[in-house]
Parts: C-alpha cells; structure tokens; sequence
C-alpha cells in the first residue's frame, strides 16, 4: 500500500480524497495555488506545495510544477479528483513515466473514453446501445451533413468531440440551420478544447440522464455499483444526483449494468469510471463515459456503502476488488444537492467572504465541504462549495431529510442556490420521480435548446 500520495486537485473534492487516505493511514500531500493558500485541507495535509498563482492554468492544471511537487515531497502516487488534469492522458502518462502512480485507468483508456466518437465507437463494438447519430465525425462536405441530418431526422444535436462540461454542444430544428451551426460548433470546440471535430446526434425530446458507476481491477474483474438520476440540470450541468433512478425498473438496470461490467472487462478498464446514458421510453442509450471519480459518487457511497475513493486507491496499489457483482446491495436511497456559490435563478457567480457558516446535520445526512465561517469563496474557479447529500431507507425519506437540512443550512456574506434546491424538494414532478433533463430550465422558463 501507498505511504503518501499527492492530491493534484483543491476544495470538497481534496478534503474527500484527503479523508480517505487519513482513515487508512496515508500520508497526503497538497498542491495549491496562491489562492487558496489558507484552505482548510492545505492545513490538514501532512506536507503541502504551492504551485503557482490563482488562474488554474499556472497551478491546477500545469503538468511539470505538480510532478515536481510529488518529487520534493517523494509521494508515491497522484490522485487527480475531477475535472482538471483527471482526464487528461498526456498528464496520466507523465506521471506514470515519471515513477509514480496515477489513480485512475491508464493514459490510452483515457485517450480512448476522452475523445467522445472514439469512445461511441468502442461502446458500440462492446454492445453498448448508442444514440442514434453519425457514423463518426462530421466531414467537411455539406451535402453530407444534410444528408447525415435528414438520415437521423430534426432535431439533432452537434456535439464536440473533445466537449465537457456542458459546452460543445448545439440543438439544430430545421435544416436551414445546420450548416452555420456546425461551422460554430467547430469554432468554438477548436478554441475551447483544441479539437475542432464534431459529431451529430439525434436530440432527444424527453430523457433522462442514468448514468452506471463501474469499478474495475488490474486482474480483470469490473462490478457495476447500481445506477444514478441526474436529470435535473441546467445549461447540460447536473444539480441535483440520486440513487438509484426513480421508476427505473430493476431488471433494466441490471441489464445495463452488467454490460457496462462487461465492456470495462473488455477495454481492460482499471479503476472507477461512470457510464453516461440517456433514456427514454425504455430504452438505454450510450453518450460518453468518464474515466474519473465524479462529483455524485457520494449518493452511490451512501447506498452500498462502499467507499469509493478508498477503492480506487486499493486498485491502484494493484489489489483484487475484495467484492463481487452479487455482494453489492443497494440499501435505501440517497439525493445529492450541488452547493453553488451563486444567484439561485439567474446563476450568475457569488464569490467572496463567507461570515457566517452553519452545516445541518442529524441521521442520514452528509455534507462534503472545505468551506467554513470566515472563509473566502475565490473568483476564480468552479462555483461549487460543496454537496448536500441525504440517505432514507425511501425516496420519500431522503428527500425529507433534504428538505429539513436544506432549512438548517446557513451561509452569510454569499448567495448559494439553497433555496433552489428547497423549491425543487418541494416540486410535484421531481417528488413524484422521473423528470426528464429539460424539465429545470423548462420550469423555470429559460431553455438552452
Ligand atoms: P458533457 O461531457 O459536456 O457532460 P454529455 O455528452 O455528457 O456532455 O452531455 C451532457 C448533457 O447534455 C446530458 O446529460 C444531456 O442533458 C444533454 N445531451 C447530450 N446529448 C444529448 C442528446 N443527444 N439529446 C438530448 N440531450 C443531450
């Protein structure tokens, strides 16, 4: 096992790697930028390192400056959380090249799942179900795009290939529209991602986002740890996770499952790692995998009662799963609501100087946060602060306990969309379960289409 590991990442996602290496007794090392300098896991840490100023681009995301830091501090191994450079092979293949480990698939899986056509390609040869589209990406030829488009029938979306996050992607209706918005899509993909390949899908009208969390050892075992909701989103981001789905029948999710198991023993998957479908009137259908932990693994945590970061690093170390598909049980249920620094309506960031901070608490409720009383929410990353997460041995009673903690907490100096959150615990169609992912901006009037 690992005596020190570095955590190349910062906020909730830290302090929750950090938690998981402290309960097993590793050493942990931080990296941090300027900013975030005085943040409360950088203090828990065993050693720390600043490597560089605020903008991500000179800390978080700078390749050299985080290896050189695993090397004065002489980790064995780098967990990269989510987002940042946790997806990116060039910097999984540094690490590895460099002596350590990297706590996640390897650099040529990465490469595979990153690029969105490559990864369709390959889910479709392991019999993942895919959403009807273009066979790969997009040529130059205009005739053939209109051609592509008739074939799939409107509406159909233009989604980048190297996308993520919720941008790169374009809803076309009519044909008279299609060209100029896949020449912007490719635009805006070549500066936002530096990969101006696009590919088309058939917009569907009324999904909902399942996604199946897989994890999978070096020795060529993979289970699948059950399903997540995450159909209550805004601008393609998610707020809201759960588990399982609501109204999504057991049998399906099994069915899915075990072939997401299945593809992952196939492409010699190592690690954790989620499955992305949209589904609709019974049917499953693929749209990207992520190699990474993601940001909803606690609601998967709450109800099997695995820990997953522990287990990603057990993997990493090269040990067997100590769990097979028929030891996995799924017990009760759990939501997940996404803490934003931010206006609750118009989403506009809320950065700044948090005086007053009061977690809720009580049975069946978990909050993953780095912030405190006193503590300064910088401008100049992600808005989330933290994750609100409930467990019930029902539905009904997570949500419950979300709607009570939601009232407990309390965060002064800032905006949060708390009180979003409070709205939508009290929504007819969300508690009734089973909205698709257009139903938010639907409810509160804005549409991303
Ligand atoms: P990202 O990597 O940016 O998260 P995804 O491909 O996972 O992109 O899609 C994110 C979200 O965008 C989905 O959860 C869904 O809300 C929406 N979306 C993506 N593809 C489609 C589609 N074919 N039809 C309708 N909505 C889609």
């Amino acid at each position: 096992m690992f005596e020190k590991i570095l955590i190349a990442n910062r906020g909730e996602i830290a302090l929750r790697v950090q938690r998981a290496c402290r309960e097993l007794g590793i050493k942990t090392v931080a990296v941090h930028s300027e900013a975030d300098r005085d943040a409360k896991y950088v203090k828990l840490a065993d050693e720390s390192v600043c490597i560089g100023p605020a903008p991500s681009a000179k800390s978080y995301l700078n390749i050299p400056t985080v290896i050189s830091a695993a090397e004065v501090t002489d980790a064995q191994a780098i967990h990269p959380g989510y987002g940042f450079l946790s997806e990116n092979a060039d910097f999984a293949e540094r690490v590895e090249q460099s002596g350590f480990v990297f706590i996640g698939p390897r650099a040529e899986t990465i490469r595979l799942m990153g690029d969105k056509v490559s990864a369709k390609d390959a889910m479709k040869k392991a019999g993942v179900p895919c959403v009807p589209g273009s066979d790969g990406a997009l040529t130059d030829d205009p005739a053939e795009i209109i051609k592509t488009a008739k074939r799939v029938g409107y509406p159909v979306i233009i989604k980048a290939a190297g996308g993520g996050g919720g941008r790169g992607m374009r809803v076309v209706h009519t044909e008279a529209a299609l060209l100029n918005a896949v020449n912007m899509t490719k635009a805006e993909a070549q500066s936002a991602f530096g990969n101006p390949m696009v590919y088309m899908e058939k917009f569907l009208e009324n999904p909902r986002h399942i996604e199946i969390q897989i994890l999978a050892d070096q020795h060529g075992n993979a289970v699948f740890l059950g399903d997540r909701d995450c159909s209550m989103q805004r601008r393609h981001q998610k707020i809201i996770e759960e588990a399982p789905s609501p109204l999504l029948p057991a049998r399906l999710r099994d069915k899915i499952g075990e072939r997401c198991a299945e593809a992952c023993r196939k492409i010699g998957y190592r690690g954790a790692g989620t499955f992305e479908f949209l589904y609709e009137n019974g049917e499953f259908y693929f749209i990207e995998m992520n190699t990474r932990l993601q940001v909803e693994h606690t609601v998967t945590e709450m109800i099997t009662g695995i820990d997953l970061v522990q287990q990603q690093i057990f993997v990493a170390a090269g040990e067997k799963l100590p769990f097979r598909q028929r030891d996995i049980v799924l017990n009760g249920h759990a939501i997940e609501c996404r803490i934003n620094a931010e206006d609750p309506y118009t989403f506009v960031p809320s950065p700044g100087f948090i005086n007053r901070f009061h977690m809720p608490g009580g049975p069946g409720v978990r909050m993953d946060t780095h912030v405190y009383g006193g503590y300064t929410v910088p401008p100049h990353y992600d808005s989330m602060i933290g994750k609100l997460i409930t467990h019930g041995a029902t539905r009904e009673q997570a949500i419950a306990r979300m709607r009570v903690a939601l009232s407990e907490m309390y965060v002064e100096g800032i905006k949060t969309n708390t009180p979003l959150h409070a709205d939508l615990m009290a929504d007819l169609a969300f508690q009734q379960g089973g909205t698709s992912i257009h139903y938010l901006e639907q409810k509160l009037g804005i549409s991303s289409k």
